[in-house]
């Protein structure tokens, strides 16, 4: 009986010929690909299709042929509008997580964003040398800068810091053992885990010591012929408190030449600058992890650094030779973006006062409490101005926010935020709203008020939100 039905409601249906011959969707050929609004109409209308099919019995209310043909026609502008649209898009982070691994990391200084822009528009000498008028290295750049910012004796960059512990281990340790403390087994973001990048290597990984307590002692146990290298990872983003014992940089180099056996320090959010004196937590530069005598360091481009994703290597050059010889390197090696993007950020290292003012990452690291209360304050104006009080409050408050990108865990930077008391709504729909707006914003809700961060949002981005606001706010 209700298939009869469904059937004859089926019939009703306009086929895709039929709607792609509508006058309206010539209007939309003109404007959008072919093969776009194609594939918009026959979603619209197998989308149709499938919901007669479902509701059975209860689809009586049978439209006219040209209703169901005028639905299918918005829902199509609707799709096309979605299918146009770039999936990678501009977000606003009201977060406070300076390195949200999830909206992109780092933010590149200008000159980064004018360097990355000029190698994109124009050949360059990517792998030319200019002088000699033959092949060169595209690393050449980098190499230069990365050793004399670090002290190191050679550099090399790949793609990201994963690639960068994968090769550094497929190169010394290949089918060999590789010491790594219990305590230091860590995962980043969900896909990378020492033990499997280790396996991945071909290296075979020799946990020693226990979770909370390592000791000298318990590598030099480990220590046999097999043995290939000591790894000492940094914990980035978790910390174990009470009663601990790790073995430093330092224990693992001295047992290292005890034995002839290369370290390597896995330093995950490496650093240039030491940015204690703004209130960020001591933590080693790698400049000073390198002083301890560790044979390779890695650490990523696009964490604390505030340049793009990239995982760099600097150590003794016997090593990173080595490297660069394996196959590997090739298949992780970065592209000519990457090299400008990062070669203007280092060299924005040279002076380290304009560092802190032009990486953005820096810049919102070690922005003062008083700047950003200034901040946070005509904000707080401007969306009173345009938003009314019978749809919203705003006020500003003293709040948290986080490094991020598994750097500094335990690190809390005192802030202040604008906080918004919607009317008619609950917090977290306002959040999800303004998650769906254009741009998109994303916030945090805490104690039923929603929460912006100022340390994430540039004052170019203030009218925006006010425009984000008002569209969304009951
Ligand atoms: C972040 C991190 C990695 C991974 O670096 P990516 O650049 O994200 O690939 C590896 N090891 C440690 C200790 C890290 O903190």
């Amino acid at each position: 009986m209700s298939s009869k039905i469904n059937g004859s409601i089926l019939r009703l249906l306009p086929s895709v010929d039929e709607v792609l011959r509508d006058g309206r969707i010539s209007e939309m050929l003109e404007i959008h690909p072919r093969s776009v609004v194609l594939e918009a109409v026959r979603t619209v209308v197998d989308a149709e299709r499938q919901d007669i099919l479902a509701a059975g019995a209860a689809a009586r209310q049978e439209l006219l042929k040209e209703e169901y043909l005028d639905r299918i026609i918005e829902n199509t502008t609707a799709e096309v509008q979605h299918l146009v649209r770039p999936k990678l898009r501009r977000v606003i982070n009201a977060t406070g997580v300076v390195l949200h691994t999830n909206l992109g990391r780092a933010l590149l200084s200008e000159r980064a964003r004018d360097a990355v822009n000029t190698v994109a528009a124009n050949y360059s000498n990517l792998e030319l040398d200019l002088e000699t008028g033959r092949r060169g290295s595209r690393y050449a750049a980098l190499e230069h800068l990365l050793t004399s910012l670090t002290g190191a004796e050679e550099a090399l960059v790949v793609n990201n810091n994963a690639a960068a512990v994968l090769l550094t281990l497929s190169t010394i340790a290949r089918g060999r053992e590789v010491i790594v403390s219990r305590g230091q087994l860590v995962e980043i973001g969900g896909s990378f885990r020492i033990p499997e990048v280790m396996a991945q290597s071909g290296a075979r990984l020799v946990e020693v010591g226990a979770t909370n307590k390592t000791h000298p002692d318990d590598y030099r146990k480990a220590v046999n012929e097999e043995t290939a290298m000591l790894l000492h990872v940094h914990t980035s983003n978790y910390r174990i408190i009470g009663f601990t014992r790790e073995t430093t940089v330092n224990e693992l180099v001295e047992i290292g030449r005890e034995h002839k056996l290369p370290v390597m320090s896995d330093l995950g959010s490496g650093f240039l600058l030491d940015l204690c004196r703004f209130g960020l937590p001591q933590e080693p530069t790698v400049q000073e992890v390198l002083c301890a005598g560790p044979d390779v360091v890695t650490f990523s481009g696009d964490k604390l650094l505030g340049g793009p994703q990239a995982g760099i290597i600097v150590g003794r050059r016997a090593y990173i030779e080595k490297m660069k010889k394996n196959p590997l390197t090739r298949a992780i090696r970065i592209d000519k973006m990457t090299v400008a993007a990062l070669e203007a950020t280092l060299r924005e290292y040279q002076d380290e006062e304009k560092a802190i003012k032009e990486i953005p990452t820096l810049r919102m690291l070690t922005v003062s409490s008083e700047v950003l209360e200034s901040r946070a304050r005509a904000l707080a104006e401007l969306l009173e101005s345009v938003i009314d009080d019978n749809r919203a409050l705003f006020t500003v408050e003293k709040g948290i926010s986080a490094v991020g990108g598994g750097a500094m865990p335990a690190a809390e930077l005192l802030t202040f935020v604008v906080s918004v008391s919607p009317a008619n709504m609950r917090p977290g729909e306002l959040q999800a709203a303004l998650r769906h707006g254009q741009p998109a914003v994303m916030s945090r809700v805490q104690d039923d008020r929603l929460i912006m961060d100022l340390r994430t949002i540039n004052d170019e981005e203030f009218q925006l939100l006010a425009i984000a606001l008002s569209s969304v706010l009951k």
